[in-house]
């Protein structure tokens, strides 16, 4: 594998009639980032793995400051992992002096949720890096987790509304045996928060257990979710039932859900979800 640090350089590696995969990270390679690399071999005759720290998504400049980073360790996992090129754009690359440009999906999918927590610039921060990256890297394919289900929503409606030439994969969160889905930021997890981390992904599995067993008022549903956090004395940033294409408030899990937390465990910021299918529902049909 090889490290690349200029657009032209990346550019020069391109060969005729062959297809490449894009998975775009901010490094701190962790399982859930070798998933997708994983996939992408799968996909392509090249994968690119591009890892940069992108200021412009970061709405707490602490948790810009404090984001691990190990560009050695990360270059020998997707290596590894089956990526052929690791794109290491210094910030200057990326946004040379007088760079003006930003690249924004409006209306609900960026407000809601995150955006209404972190501010909709974070979101503008990543679709303006994303857009920049798929015209650098120009992939047939580009990987994204259901970890970020936002994120992954806000890069379809980029890439539908702006033509952009590029399938877009979303895979599925990968996790910790206990639950935890990983992060890179969960490398900031004193013990003891780490144990309380489990709130997010136990009220998932609460809200799981919920509807599987027949109930459908989303009030109920949150009850049974936000009662799951309570033992870990972690409150939610929030803990909404939304719909999973158009993130719209849903009052009755009559149909496939998204249900998504934030919470502040300690001195991070973690986020999870889920689909929530109601019982006697035929399941997700292929688009999660
Ligand atoms: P990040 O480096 O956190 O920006 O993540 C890079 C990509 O990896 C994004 O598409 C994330 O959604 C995805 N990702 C992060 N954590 C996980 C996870 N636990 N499982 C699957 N994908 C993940």
């Amino acid at each position: 594998m090889r490290t690349i640090r200029t657009v032209a350089a990346l550019r020069a590696t391109r060969r005729d009639g062959e297809t490449v995969a894009l998975v775009p990270t901010m490094g701190y390679l962790h399982d859930g980032h070798l998933a997708l690399i994983r996939a992408a071999r799968q996909q392509a005759d090249q994968v690119v793995v591009s890892l940069f720290v992108n200021p412009r998504q970061f709405n707490d400049p602490s948790d810009l400051d404090n984001y691990p980073r190990d560009e050695q360790r990360d270059a020998a996992l997707a290596s590894d992992a089956g990526a052929d090129f690791l794109f290491a754009p210094t910030p200057d690359e990326v946004y040379p002096p007088g760079f003006a440009t930003q690249v924004r999906v409006g209306g609900p999918l960026t407000e809601a949720l995150e955006g209404a927590h972190r501010g909709a610039e974070h979101f503008h921060g990543v679709t303006t890096v994303v857009t920049k990256l798929l015209n650098m890297v120009a992939p047939d394919v580009a990987l994204f987790g259901q970890k970020d289900a936002q994120q992954a929503l806000v890069i379809r409606r980029l890439v539908t509304d702006l033509d952009m030439p590029v399938r877009i994969e979303v895979v599925p969160t990968v996790r910790e045996p206990d639950g935890l889905a990983l992060s890179s930021r969960n490398v900031r997890l004193g013990d003891d928060d780490r144990r309380r981390a489990l709130a997010l992904s136990r009220a998932l599995r609460a809200a799981e257990g919920t509807v599987a067993a027949g109930t459908t008022d989303a009030a109920q549903v949150l009850t049974a979710a936000r009662a799951a956090m309570t033992p870990f004395d972690v409150e939610p940033e929030y803990l909404a039932l939304v719909d999973p294409e158009d993130l719209s408030p849903v009052g009755t899990v009559d149909q496939e859900t998204l249900l998504a937390v934030a919470a502040l465990v300690g001195p991070v910021r973690l986020i999870d979800n889920t689909i929530l299918v109601p019982a006697g529902s035929p399941g997700t049909n292929g688009r999660h």
